[in-house]
């Protein structure tokens, strides 16, 4: 009867409600673990290469992880999750350290650009966090970029814009990342002077067969130009993705065509033995998830 069915209904639905739960406890819990012992934890690097020159002038630092039942986990799906149980600051804080060390290495100093999510911002903690990283790791300060998205700028009840300013006074520097696809991405150009805007790779891969999108990179590219910002072309898969945004001028490129993030020398052994497991899903690259 109805009553029946009603009551069916509803258990059916708060199973469903308690298993995606507990799912969310037991990846919090795995990530809590990852982090503490500091396995499975893996930072990738992606070139970021000038136009002109073909030069790689930085890289980006992409965090990457392997759960031992899951396989690689996209950051897609647990950066949200870091984000909304406070992992996110002892996260965060080890892709800087691990960023900043590795680039230390780098015989050409190139940049490195390490994204920095909304949550990290405005709680005071990001300039200690950022002395530390430096210290520690003797990178000069000019060669860190943090990638911020416009939600980070966009919460009202803190001023972040006034603690990236403190981040740029340190020589740090301090990239738009994914502009295009916020409401008011323009607005953040007037609020913040950005040494970087980065374009989001969905205008770059579109501009080929949409002229609104092909406009938009133009568009971008001219701005950055009149206002003396570096503009960087996100998900460049093809030769004719890289003619495009050369075309209108922006001055650096991104995407698989130039190369896909990988992993440094000394976790190429370590990330290879994990991805040649007996589950056809770990036989996948990590940034092909
Ligand atoms: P993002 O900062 O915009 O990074 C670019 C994303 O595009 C990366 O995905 C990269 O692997 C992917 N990508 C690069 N080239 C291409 C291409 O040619 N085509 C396509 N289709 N994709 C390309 P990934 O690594 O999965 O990261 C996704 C997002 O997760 C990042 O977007 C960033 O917002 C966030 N993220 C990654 N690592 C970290 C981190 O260490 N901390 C924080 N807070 N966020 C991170
Ligand atoms: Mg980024
Ligand atoms: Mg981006
Ligand atoms: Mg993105």
């Amino acid at each position: 009867n109805a009553k029946a069915a009603g009551r069916r209904t509803v258990k059916i639905f708060t199973d469903a409600m308690a298993e995606c739960l507990l799912e969310r406890v037991r990846l919090e819990n795995d990530l809590r673990e990852a982090l503490d012992a500091r396995s499975g934890m893996f930072v990738f690097y992606q070139p970021i290469t000038n136009v002109e020159s073909g030069q790689v002038v930085a890289r980006e630092a992409l965090v990457r992880w392997h759960h031992a039942q899951r396989g690689w986990v996209s950051p897609g799906e647990f950066i949200p999750v870091a984000e909304q149980c406070g992992l996110i600051h002892q996260l965060g804080e080890f892709v800087l350290l691990e960023a900043c060390k590795t680039a230390q290495t780098w015989p050409n100093k190139e940049t490195v650009a390490v994204n920095v999510s909304a949550r990290q911002l405005g709680q005071g903690t990001l300039l200690p966090v950022l002395e530390r990283v430096l210290a520690h790791s003797g990178l000069e300060n000019h060669r860190l970029e943090l990638e911020v998205t416009e939600t980070a700028l966009l919460s009202e009840e803190v001023d972040c814009v006034t603690e990236l300013r403190a981040v740029r006074a340190m020589g740090v520097r301090v990239a738009l990342d994914d502009f295009g696809t916020g409401f008011s991405s323009l607005s953040h150009l007037r609020s913040f002077p950005f040494d970087k805007i980065k374009i989001d790779g969905s205008f770059v891969r579109e501009a080929a067969h949409r002229p609104e999108s092909a406009a938009i990179v133009n568009m971008i590219a001219r701005l950055g130009h009149t206002l003396g910002v570096t503009t960087v072309a996100e998900g460049v898969e093809t030769q004719q993705h890289l003619q495009q945004v050369r075309d209108v001028g922006c001055v650096e490129v991104q995407g698989y065509f130039l190369g896909r993030p990988a992993p440094e020398e000394a976790d190429a052994n370590a990330v290879a033995n994990l991805s040649c497991g007996a589950l056809a899903l770990e036989l996948r690259l990590p940034d092909q998830i």
